[in-house]
């Protein structure tokens, strides 16, 4: 049976390794991509919860303009109120967490 090998055996030292690297490459690109996604996947999952320094322990976040919850940012929030960039503050005492 015909068999079209898609690298000529005869040229397999240095294009052999130009495809190890590859797929190295391209397996790493793949871990990578699923970490990201696993991350969102999480952090969508996730409680929002964060831990505030004066009541000393896990509390739900609202932004602090108008004290409704917000969809979280890395660092930061958008208040769901006003659709603004807002800082997270505990929904209990109001201090910035
Ligand atoms: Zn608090
Ligand atoms: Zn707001």
């Amino acid at each position: 049976m015909p068999i079209l090998p898609l690298l000529p055996l005869q040229e397999t030292g240095g294009s052999l390794q130009c495809v190890i690297i590859g797929a190295i490459l391209g397996v790493l690109v793949l871990i990578l991509l699923g970490l990201m996604a696993y991350q969102r996947y999480v952090s969508g999952k996730r409680p929002v919860q964060h831990l505030c320094d004066y009541c000393g322990h896990m509390v739900s976040v609202v932004s602090d303009c108008h004290h409704s919850p917000v969809k979280e940012r890395f660092l930061h929030g958008v208040c769901t109120e006003c659709k603004r960039e807002c800082r997270l503050v505990c929904a209990k005492c109001k201090r910035p967490v």
